[in-house]
């Protein structure tokens, strides 16, 4: 997110406030110093350099804050798409397991690619390419539920993680997904299809590594099997 994205409304919140909290230090430090510790009672116009610097404070503070906001976002998600990056996606994957190390349950794991996207990317140009990519975002994450974690995971490769589900909720899940794509019209290029590998984490004995090679061993399997179709491991 570039930060012109940052929702003025937020912004404009965000300048207030810290500008309002700013003042209120340095007029407070102002009327401390003088009245108390000098004991100089205040005139109003004493209250102009304490309140010109609690703008200038407050102004930079609310700086900082909006530009830290807008990197961490860039972190974290993926430019084209906007859903979050493998990085991002590897923080989620390390606490899940951490949970389910723990205090027991599952998730699962789907991972999904284009079929023949190299194809599509030649014959329309690279353009539509990336168009394809934000569209199947949209129609993947309107199939998802909201504790799903959906990442883009490479070029045309996406990943997602479902707590709390076993192999075979997390094949059905896949499985719509397969179908919402396979039905869509995608602009420009009409239909298309996705492979999807399915894996359910293995408490005790996997960790990131094993899961993930799974997902793609199953995934690959479903590219040799013939494409636009969901395969577990
Ligand atoms: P398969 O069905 O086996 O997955 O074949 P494929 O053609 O989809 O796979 P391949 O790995 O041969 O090609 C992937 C293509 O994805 C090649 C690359 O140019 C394209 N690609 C990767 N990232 C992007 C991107 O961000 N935008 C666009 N437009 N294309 C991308
Ligand atoms: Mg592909
Ligand atoms: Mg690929």
């Amino acid at each position: 997110m570039h930060e012109a994205n940052v929702p003025v409304r937020e912004k404009l919140l965000v300048y207030f406030l810290y500008i309002a909290i700013s003042c209120l230090f340095t007029s407070g430090l102002n009327i401390i110093h003088a009245e108390y510790l000098l004991d100089i009672p205040l005139k109003p116009e004493a209250f102009i350099a304490p309140l010109v610097a609690g703008v200038f404070f407050g102004y930079l503070l609310a700086r900082i804050k909006i530009l830290h906001e807008t990197m961490s976002h860039m972190a974290y998600t993926d430019p084209l798409t906007h859903i979050y990056n493998r990085l991002h996606f590897g923080h989620f994957l390390d606490s899940e397991i951490d949970r389910v190390e723990r205090y027991g349950n599952t998730f699962s794991i789907i991972f999904f690619d284009i079929d023949n996207f190299k194809e599509i990317n030649d014959e329309y140009g690279h353009l539509v390419g990336d168009e394809i990519l934000e569209e199947i975002t949209q129609v993947i994450r309107k199939a998802n539920r909201s504790a799903d974690i959906f990442a883009r995971y490479g070029g045309e490769e996406f990943i997602i993680m479902t707590p709390a589900t076993g192999i075979d909720g997390a094949r059905q899940h896949a499985e719509r997904l397969r179908i919402d794509i396979e039905k869509h019209e995608f602009l420009n290029v009409g239909t298309l299809s996705c492979s999807f590998g399915v894996t359910e984490y293995k408490r005790g004995e996997d960790n990131v590594t094993s899961l993930i090679k799974r997902a793609d061993s199953a995934l690959y399997k479903a590219k040799m099997q013939g494409k636009n179709r969901v395969e577990a491991a």
